[in-house]
C-alpha cells in the first residue's frame, strides 16, 4: 500500500501496435516515482470519433496511489508519452500514446493546462467503460456519479458511435 491520492489514468493509442503501446504505457506508469499501481482494466477497441479516417484505438484505464501532486503526475505522463513517440514516430507524426489524468483523489480543479476530473470523460464511453470495470463504486467528483451512471446518461448514438468492445 502506498500513501497518497487514489488516481485513475486513461490510456489510448491508435498507431504503431496500439496494444503494445498501451500495455507498455501501463508498465511505465507503474514505474513512475511515487506511483503505486492498484489495478488496470481490460483492453478495449474503440472506433475513432470525429476524425474517422484513422485506425481504431486501443483504450484502457489504470488506477494507483500517487504520493505527489497532480502537476508532477501530469509531467510523468508526458514523459511516458514522449518516450512512446520518440521510439516510434517521425518528427511531426501523431503521438502513439495518450495518457490523461481522469481522476486525482477528490480534487476538482480548472487551471491552465490541467482540469480535474478530466473534463471530457463524461462523454467518452472508451473511458467510462474501462473505468466502470476497475472502479465500479467510484463516485467521480464534479459529477458526483459513478462511471456506470454517467454511461447511462450518455446519448445512445454517442455511445453507439464509439463501438467500444473488449479485446
Ligand atoms: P491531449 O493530448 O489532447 O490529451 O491534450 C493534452 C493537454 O491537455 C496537455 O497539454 C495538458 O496540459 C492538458 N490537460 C488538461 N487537463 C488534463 C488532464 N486531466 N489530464 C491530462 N492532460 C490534461
Amino acid at each position: 500500500m502506498g500513501a497518497g491520492a487514489e488516481v485513475y489514468i486513461g490510456l489510448g493509442s491508435n498507431l504503431a501496435d496500439p496494444r503494445r503501446q498501451v500495455l507498455r504505457g501501463i508498465k511505465q506508469l507503474a514505474g513512475l516515482k511515487g506511483y503505486t499501481p492498484l489495478a488496470s482494466s481490460s483492453l478495449y477497441q474503440t472506433a475513432p470519433v470525429g476524425k474517422t479516417d484513422q485506425p481504431a484505438f486501443i483504450n484502457a484505464v489504470a488506477s494507483g496511489r500517487y504520493s505527489a501532486g497532480p502537476r508532477e503526475l501530469l509531467a510523468g505522463l508526458q514523459e511516458i508519452e514522449k518516450l512512446a513517440g520518440r521510439v516510434r514516430l517521425q518528427k511531426w507524426g501523431p503521438r502513439t500514446l495518450d495518457l490523461d489524468i481522469l481522476v486525482f483523489g477528490d480534487l476538482v480543479l480548472e487551471e491552465a493546462g490541467l482540469s480535474l476530473p478530466h473534463p471530457h470523460m463524461w462523454q467518452r464511453a472508451f473511458v467510462l467503460i474501462p473505468l466502470a470495470e476497475v472502479a465500479p463504486g467510484l463516485v467521480i467528483p464534479r459529477w458526483d456519479m459513478t462511471a456506470a451512471q454517467l454511461l447511462q446518461r450518455m446519448e445512445p448514438d454517442m455511445l453507439a458511435k464509439q463501438k467500444v468492445v473488449k479485446v
